[in-house]
């Protein structure tokens, strides 16, 4: 998919001056009011990111063959802060900081051509479907099978958990092609259509009210042989690649966001008149500095990409610190309103249109997903401090 406008020389550019650039794209070309409507608010979505696409505004990090940015990485800060102030709207399914990746290294160059604009321009949204029931911390134990008959693989089983699966074009999966006794020696790693005969996808409603979710079936699905990434029964070293960037995915946005989020914090805690509470002053100075370490461990997150071009185990660091930061913080902040942090938004009374109960409610998933706190933990203790891996879990 060709872009349309000139590319920048970046280097001919002074770090301010490539900022002031940035943020001025942003003012002039911000997609205006959220739609409320869930499906005006996608096709809001998908036509900012395919504007910045062919702007060639998107993509920091990604290479400039593959359609992005090619910046460095302090660049990459400064893209992701001003991002942050200019509220751009995240992009729809999962697939972006997970699979682009795990394309980028293993995929043929025709899945590149074929998959990777598309996926950054948001003409096609990606949505991982590794979870099954029985088979999420242990991902080895999953069950869903890809039979081969000459060019096709014909799949059956069932994912869960499959955030954004109602939205999904296409399906990032692990399938299991070995015995169930192959474990992780078993998996492969396929692209399935959205739209295959044979699929059904079950919206899951949860604690927010809306259905982030989808478990989604599998019915003798037949899936080309070139939808493959890697070799058959070779999927683990991709999924490793993966599940790394997905804990990596996000890590200096999110340090950037909740830079944001805990400012508009502490101008509530003035305008509420509670800056002199000497208890409030010191849960505010305990934040400001997770919130300043969250950047610095999205620096060696990124910095170990850069050199190695795979996140290590400082991913799981990372994400273990800001998801529980960012729910001691709603929970902070619930407590801090008393009665009225309890007021659901749609009431005249709901403070800010309740977003800090609303935060609350929905922080409280971000200690499982993309691996609980207690596999980021057990990742920490082996990989970082080089313990002993932990007896409970299964033998590799
Ligand atoms: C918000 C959110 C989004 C998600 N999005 C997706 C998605 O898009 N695609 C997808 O495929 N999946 C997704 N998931 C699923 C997620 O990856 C799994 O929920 C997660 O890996 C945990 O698996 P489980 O739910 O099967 O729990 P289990 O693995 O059954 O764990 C149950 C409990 O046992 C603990 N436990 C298990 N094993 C050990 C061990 N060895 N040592 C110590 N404690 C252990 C766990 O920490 C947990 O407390 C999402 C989940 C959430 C909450």
């Amino acid at each position: 998919m060709a872009q349309q406008t000139t590319s920048v020389d970046h280097d001919a550019e002074t770090d301010d001056e490539f900022r002031a650039r940035i943020r001025r794209w942003f003012a002039e070309n911000a997609p205006g009011r959220r739609p409320r409507d869930p499906n005006e608010r996608k096709a809001w979505v998908r036509a900012f990111h395919a504007s910045m696409y062919d702007a060639r505004m998107t993509g920091p990090s990604w290479p400039v063959e593959y359609g992005g940015m090619g910046l460095s990485f302090a660049r990459q800060v400064i893209y992701q802060e001003e991002a942050a102030r200019a509220r751009v709207p995240s992009p729809l399914g999962t697939g972006l900081g997970i699979v682009a990746p795990t394309i980028i290294k293993y995929g043929t160059p025709e899945q590149r051509e074929r998959w990777l604009g598309p996926m950054l321009r948001q003409d096609l949204i990606w949505c991982q479907g590794y979870s099954e029931p029985g088979a999420g911390s242990d991902l080895p134990a999953l069950r869903t099978t890809a039979r081969r008959e000459g060019d096709m693989y014909i799949v059956n089983g069932q994912k869960v958990w499959t955030t954004h699966g109602s939205d999904a074009d296409v399906f990032f999966t692990l399938v299991r092609t070995g015995t169930q006794e192959s474990r992780q020696k078993g998996i492969t790693y396929l692209i399935i259509d959205a739209d295959s005969p044979g699929i059904t996808v079950r919206p899951l409603r949860d604690i927010t009210g809306a259905a982030h979710f989808a478990e989604v079936f599998f019915d003798d699905v037949e899936v080309p042989v070139d939808n493959r990434i890697g070799e058959e029964n070779e999927g683990w070293p991709l999924v490793r690649t993966s599940l790394g960037h997905e804990r990596a995915a996000g890590a200096m946005n999110q340090a950037t966001n909740y830079r944001r989020i805990l400012d508009e914090l502490i101008d509530l805690v003035r305008e509420r008149g509670l800056g002199s509470d000497l208890i409030i002053r010191d849960r505010i100075a305990d934040f400001e500095i997770r919130v300043r370490l969250m950047k610095y461990n999205a620096s060696r997150v990124i910095n170990d990409i850069i050199v190695r071009g795979e996140p290590g185990a400082a991913s799981s660091v990372s994400r273990l610190f800001i998801t529980m930061f960012e729910q001691e913080l709603h929970e902070f902040a619930v407590e801090m309103l008393g009665a009225d942090g309890i007021v659901t938004r749609g009431s005249d009374l709901a403070v800010q249109k309740g977003r800090w109960l609303m935060g609350f409610i929905a922080t409280r998933a971000s200690t499982i997903g993309a691996g609980t706190s207690e596999i980021q933990r057990n990742t920490i203790a082996e990989q970082v401090l080089g313990l002993p891996r932990d007896p409970a879990m299964p033998a590799r």
